[in-house]
């Protein structure tokens, strides 16, 4: 074994040392930020929250996103939870970044009824 040879080796070990301390370091970083991650919405839980079409007369008051009154027919989400409405477009575009209420700052929590969806209600 050439001196080349030995100092291929050992370069080679330290390149491998090296790759495996960056690799802990990412996955102890990864796991240590993991603990708050902003909480966001996926688009599937994003569409569990129904659209409706404002019809007018209810006392809604504008859109706290797009500072813009509702137009009668406009489509709107109510968020689960706290009950403010938005635009379904605004809200849909906020609610992929942060899964909170603009206003209020509840956490959205989408799916608590799951399982019963399916489950038709009783007719009276
Ligand atoms: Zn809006
Ligand atoms: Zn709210």
């Amino acid at each position: 074994m050439g001196p080349l040879n030995i100092f291929l080796v050992v370069m080679g070990t330290l390149a491998g040392l090296f790759l495996m301390v960056s690799t802990i370091v990412c996955l102890i970083y990864y796991f240590c930020s993991g603990d708050k991650p902003i909480p966001r919405l996926s688009p599937e839980e994003l569409r569990r929250i129904p659209v409706i079409k404002y019809e007018g007369g209810e006392p809604f008051t504008n859109c706290a996103i797009c500072l813009e009154g509702f137009r009668r027919g406009a489509s709107c989400r109510i968020l689960p939870g706290c009950g403010h409405r938005f635009h379904a477009v605004c809200i849909g575009r906020w609610l992929n970044m942060s899964a909170t209420c603009p206003v209020c700052r509840a956490v959205v929590v989408v799916g608590v009824a799951e399982g019963h969806e399916l489950i038709a209600l009783p007719s009276s």
